[in-house]
């Protein structure tokens, strides 16, 4: 109705800004629309630990002459809230990446320091499931961006990696420079032999919320913004990510970013040589 309205008064200035103004409309509805899913979305999201916690606090009461009860429920009532500190941080770290321009604090980073950080960062879930983590390539390479988002962007596609594949299997990551159409590229590929992802799902799952299989993505403390940070964080430095699986094989995801070369470092700290 609005957008008809509106393309009716302006007809006569000419079909394509006509055409332009309701693609605007349409356009808005749709961001309008993802607004509202994402807000549903995070109080669904918050309700869940919130009214377990509830729930579990009840229990404990009901259960105060029940030792063993109670630290069964107190036990899950730490995961419950485990959770929920990790949904709260997940959405600072989402807004952050949406609203922070992330080239202000530039820099060139080593990418032999991003991926030690991003094992390190998983050296525990892996070592609980005797996954073996191995890194190439990596040697005296520079991507050029900001550190924190570049290493969250990381070491969510390494947690993942690690968090979706069964015990006693490996994770590589392959670090190697690229040419881009735009100079020199960095390509980071973390390759799993996990449970895979259908081809269907691969479309969705950079999606905030999207996850294939809900309940496994909770018992592993997922929140389904990982990916949704990956995708952002990369958009905001230029680059790319893209993901190949087979199912029941695995999956490797493959960062592409910005080199940080020497001469890309010296022409950034003397903006006049160029
Ligand atoms: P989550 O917090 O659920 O891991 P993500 O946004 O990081 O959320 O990932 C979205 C979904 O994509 C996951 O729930 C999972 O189903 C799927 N996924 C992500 N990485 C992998 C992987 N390496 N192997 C298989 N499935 C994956």
């Amino acid at each position: 109705g609005e957008a008809l309205a509106v393309s009716a008064r302006v007809a006569p200035l000419g079909s394509r800004l006509v055409l332009l103004l309701v693609e605007d409309l349409t356009e808005a509805r749709r961001i309008e629309a993802v607004r509202r899913d994402f807000v549903a979305n995070v109080s669904h999201e918050l309700k869940t630990p919130v009214g377990a916690l509830s729930l579990l606090s009840e229990a404990v009461m009901d259960a105060s002459d029940d030792p063993e009860a109670v630290e069964r429920f107190a036990g899950r009532m730490q995961i419950e809230a485990t959770r929920l500190t990790n949904l709260v941080q997940e959405l600072i770290d989402l807004s952050r990446v949406q609203n922070d321009d992330p080239l202000e604090d530039a820099e060139p980073v080593r990418v032999d320091e991003l991926v030690a950080e991003a094992i390190d960062r998983c050296r525990h879930q892996a070592g609980t499931k005797q996954i073996t983590m191995a890194a190439g390539g990596t040697a005296d390479l520079h991507v050029w961006g900001n550190r924190g988002q570049l290493a969250a962007a990381l070491g969510n596609l390494v947690e993942n990696a690690v968090n979706y594949s069964p015990a006693r299997t490996r994770v590589g990551i392959a670090a190697r420079r690229v040419s881009g159409s735009g100079g020199d590229m960095i390509e980071l590929a973390v390759t799993d032999q996990g449970i895979g992802i259908s081809d269907k799902d691969k479309e969705r799952i950079f999606e905030r919320f999207y996850r294939v299989d809900p309940a496994r993505s909770r018992a592993t403390g997922g929140t389904g913004l990982g990916l949704a940070i990956v995708k952002h964080v990369v958009a905001s430095h230029g680059g790319e990510v893209t993901v190949w699986s087979a199912q029941g094989q695995g999956s490797t995801f493959t960062l592409r970013l910005q080199e940080a070369g020497v001469a890309r470092d010296r022409a950034q700290q003397h903006p006049d040589l160029d």
